[in-house]
């Protein structure tokens, strides 16, 4: 085994990258992990309770963009850095596109030009497949589609993936790029689509669903993207993008109703609201490259992974009801 590594991770306070986290420090107790996170409304500490003793982690409340705050971490000596830090709620990004590029565009810009200063042997960019924009009924998203991004939060992780694209084509830095599909899975922030139908149907609140409800996403459970990036991270070819999905297309409402199924709760609490402006119809990943280059295979079905995760957010309410509260609450009052 590598000993010594040291991995900085941003956004490690976020659903993602926490469940990365939880993975790394636990698979590798002779890796030093820095989890580098501004803790935004998204960012919560309670999803790393687990290892946050551990001796092999450590958590520093930086800004990604700030290159100041950033720079004695670089300075201390990196193998690798991993970005998960982003502005990542497209409804979000349609009132607010400013504080999108900041974090995604000049952060990762600020990421790179430190990782070239210093050297650093690895940089894992966490993208999207929304860079790719929507797909018709049929068709897959693979490395070579074009990028096409139709909302301010995707053409913010497109911006991301180009200038990562030019640190190595300019300045030779070993990067990779990950696009992945929908992911679900315990920590998921409540104004994503599966947590916040959990949470409102146990309530007994209505559903808000955009539209007809007949868009496709291709959903991932976390654990198995996780594994996806630590192949990468470790086996990534330099200058390689690689898409990652797990062939579980579902429509949203399929989705509603599957969990209102599970909760027992009646389908008269679905509300079919206003859709999204430059709501994308569907996406899906063809995820052949790294099923074939590094080997990468899913581990859950959606049908397990979506009883697992809702078995996760009943045994979790605590957690739920903490994240909701505060600055959450009076966005989430102001949209419905
Ligand atoms: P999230 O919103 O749950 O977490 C984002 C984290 O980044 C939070 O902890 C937040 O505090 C932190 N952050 C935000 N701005 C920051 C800044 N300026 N400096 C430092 N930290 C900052 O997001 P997520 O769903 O975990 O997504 C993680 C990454 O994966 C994102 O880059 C996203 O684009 C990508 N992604 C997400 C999905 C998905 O389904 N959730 C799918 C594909 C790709």
């Amino acid at each position: 085994m590598i000993c010594n590594v040291k991995l900085l991770v941003t956004g490690g306070a976020g659903f993602i990258g926490s469940n990365f986290i939880l993975h790394m420090v636990r698979k590798y107790p002779r890796y030093r992990i820095i989890n580098a996170d501004a803790l935004t409304y998204a960012g919560n500490l309670a999803n790393l309770r687990f290892v946050e003793h551990c001796p092999n982690y450590r958590f520093v409340r930086a800004d990604i963009v700030n290159h100041a705050a950033m720079e004695p971490l670089f300075a201390e000596g990196l193998d690798a850095v991993v970005n998960f830090a982003a502005e990542t709620h497209v409804d979000r990004s349609i009132l607010q596109p400013d504080l999108f590029v900041r974090t995604n565009v000049l952060g990762t810009q600020t990421l790179l030009e430190l990782a070239k200063k210093y050297k650093v042997g690895k940089y894992v960019q966490i993208s999207t497949d929304e860079v790719y924009g929507t797909l018709g009924d049929t068709g897959y998203f693979n490395e070579e589609s074009p990028l096409r991004p139709n909302s301010p939060y995707s053409a913010s992780k497109a911006g991301a993936d180009l200038l990562v694209r030019a640190y190595h084509e300019t300045y030779g830095l070993d990067v990779n790029i990950t696009r992945c599909s929908n992911n679900y899975g315990p920590y998921q922030f409540p104004e994503k689509l599966i947590p916040l139908m959990i949470r409102n149907a146990l309530a007994d609140q209505l559903l808000p669903v955009y539209g007809d409800g007949l868009h496709v996403r291709d959903w991932l459970y976390v654990e198995d993207h996780c594994e996806a990036v630590d192949l990468v991270l470790h086996r990534g070819k330099a200058g390689e993008v690689y898409n990652i999905g797990g062939n579980n297309e579902r429509r949203n409402i399929e989705v509603v109703k599957t969990i209102l199924a599970e909760l027992g709760k009646p389908e008269s609490l679905i509300r079919f609201v206003k859709d999204r402006p430059g709501h994308d119809r569907r996406y899906a990943i063809d995820a052949t490259k790294i099923r074939r280059d590094l080997g990468w295979k899913p581990q859950y079905d959606f049908e397990t992974g979506i009883r697992k995760t809702i078995r996760w957010y009943l045994d979790h309410q605590d957690w739920m009801n903490q994240v909701v509260s505060g600055e959450y609450l009076k966005y989430y009052e102001e949209q419905y």
